[in-house]
C-alpha cells in the first residue's frame, strides 16, 4: 500500500490462494516456491524484489536474483535464517548476544546446560517466529522433554537475558549507504508473542543513542538495502542483540500513525533507490497488536487508528490486526 501510494505497481507471489497482499496488490502469482516457471516470469514481471517473510528457500531466491536484484540481500537473510549464523556475524562486528551453544542432540544440550546454565531457552535454529520453536528450560531434568518437544530439528541453547526491558529499533538503509533509524519502542510480549510497542522507550538517552548506533553497525556490516528491525535487551550492561529480521518489523507498526514517513514508505525509498525521508515521529505511540480472536467490538477502537490484515481465519495465536494509539509528543 505505501508502494502504490508512490505510484509503484506492486506484484505478489505467495504460495496461498488467497492473500491479504494479494488482495491490494496489482498483479498476484500463486504457485509453490519451487515453481521455477513462475518464479521466472514474476521476476521478469517486475524492475526490484523485496519480501516482507525470511524463510524464502535458498532455491527459489537463486531463481529470481538471477533475472531481478532482490533487496534485502543474501547475506542480510542468509544470517537472519539461521539463529546460529546470526549470533556469530553479531559477535563478530562487536555486539552481545545471550550465551549461547549448538544443539543437535539430546547429549549435546545436556552439555549445553551444564555451561550456560539455567534458565535458559532452547530454540530451533531456523524457521521460528512469534515464540514458536522455542522451550524454555529450568532445570537440567528437563533436557530429554525439551529437545524432543523440537522434534530433532537443529537447535541453538541460550543463556536467560536478565534484561530490564526489551526494545527494537527500525532502520533503514539505501544503496549510497545513507541510514535513517526510527526512535526505539519499548516490547511486551505474551507467549513469546509481541503485544504492545510503546514510543518512547523507557531508557535513558544514551541507551537510545547505543541503539541506534547499533543498529547502523549492522546495517553497514551487511551492506545492507530495505528496513530492516534489531530486537535488544537492555540490561544492566548495555544491549544485547535477541535478533534481527530483514524486513518491515512489527515493532515498527507504530510509524504508521506517528510518523509523516512510515517503515513501509521507507523501505520502498530504499529498495527503489531513493533518498531515504526523515524518521522523525511527531507524537508519542502505542501499538497493540489484535491477535486470535482479540478484535471484538469495534466501539472500542474509536480513538486509535485501526488496522486490519483481512486474513481469511481467525487462529488462536495468530496476529489479525493491530491499533495505533497516539498522543501529543512527549519526549
Ligand atoms: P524470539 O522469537 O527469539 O524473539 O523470542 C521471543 C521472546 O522470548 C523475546 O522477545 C523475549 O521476550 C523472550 N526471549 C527469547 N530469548 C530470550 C533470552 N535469551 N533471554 C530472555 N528472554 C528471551
Amino acid at each position: 500500500m505505501a508502494a502504490a501510494r508512490l505510484g509503484i505497481r506492486v506484484h505478489i507471489f505467495e504460495p496461498q490462494a488467497s492473500s491479504p497482499a494479494g488482495d491490494v496488490a496489482h498483479r498476484v502469482f500463486i504457485a509453490p516456491y519451487n515453481d521455477k516457471e513462475k518464479l521466472e516470469a514474476f521476476a521478469r514481471s517486475v524492475d526490484v524484489i523485496t519480501y516482507e517473510f525470511e524463510n524464502i528457500p535458498t532455491e527459489a531466491l537463486d531463481i529470481l536474483e538471477n533475472i531481478r536484484p532482490v533487496f534485502p540481500g543474501r547475506k542480510a537473510l542468509a544470517t537472519s535464517q539461521d539463529r546460529i549464523l546470526e549470533k556469530r556475524f553479531l559477535e563478530s562486528i562487536g555486539l552481545k548476544v545471550a550465551p549461547f551453544a549448538k544443539v543437535a542432540s539430546d547429549a549435546q544440550l545436556r552439555e549445553a546446560l551444564t555451561s550456560i546454565g539455567t534458565p535458559a531457552i532452547l530454540k530451533t535454529r531456523r524457521f521460528g517466529y512469534d515464540g514458536k520453536g522455542q522451550v524454555k528450560i529450568t532445570a537440567v531434568e528437563q533436557a530429554s522433554a525439551a529437545f524432543a518437544a523440537l522434534k530433532g530439528a537443529p537447535a541453538v541453547l541460550e543463556g536467560f537475558v536478565d534484561f530490564s526491558c526489551e526494545i527494537s529499533i527500525i532502520a533503514a538503509r539505501n544503496a549510497k549507504g545513507e541510514i535513517a533509524c526510527f526512535d526505539p519502542g519499548e516490547n511486551i510480549h505474551q507467549n513469546g508473542i509481541l503485544r504492545k510497542t510503546t514510543v518512547p522507550a523507557s531508557i535513558s538517552h544514551s541507551l537510545q543513542t547505543d541503539a541506534v548506533l547499533l543498529a547502523a553497525r549492522v546495517l553497514n556490516a551487511l551492506d545492507y538495502v530495505g528496513v530492516m528491525g534489531v530486537e535488544l535487551f537492555a540490561t544492566q550492561d548495555g544491549l544485547v542483540v535477541n535478533e534481527i529480521a530483514p524486513r518491515v518489523h512489527n515493532s515498527g507498526h507504530w510509524t504508521q500513525n506517528a510518523c509523516l514517513i512510515d517503515q513501509f514508505e521507507q523501505h520502498i525509498r530504499a529498495i527503489a533507490g531513493w533518498p531515504l525521508g526523515d524518521s522523525q515521529r511527531h507524537s508519542d505511540a502505542v501499538m497493540v497488536n489484535l491477535i486470535g480472536g482479540d478484535i471484538g467490538a469495534l466501539e472500542q477502537y474509536q480513538n486509535c487508528a485501526l488496522h486490519l490484515y483481512g486474513k481469511a481465519e481467525v487462529k488462536p495465536g495468530r496476529k489479525m490486526g493491530h491499533v495505533n494509539l497516539i498522543s501529543p509528543k512527549s519526549a
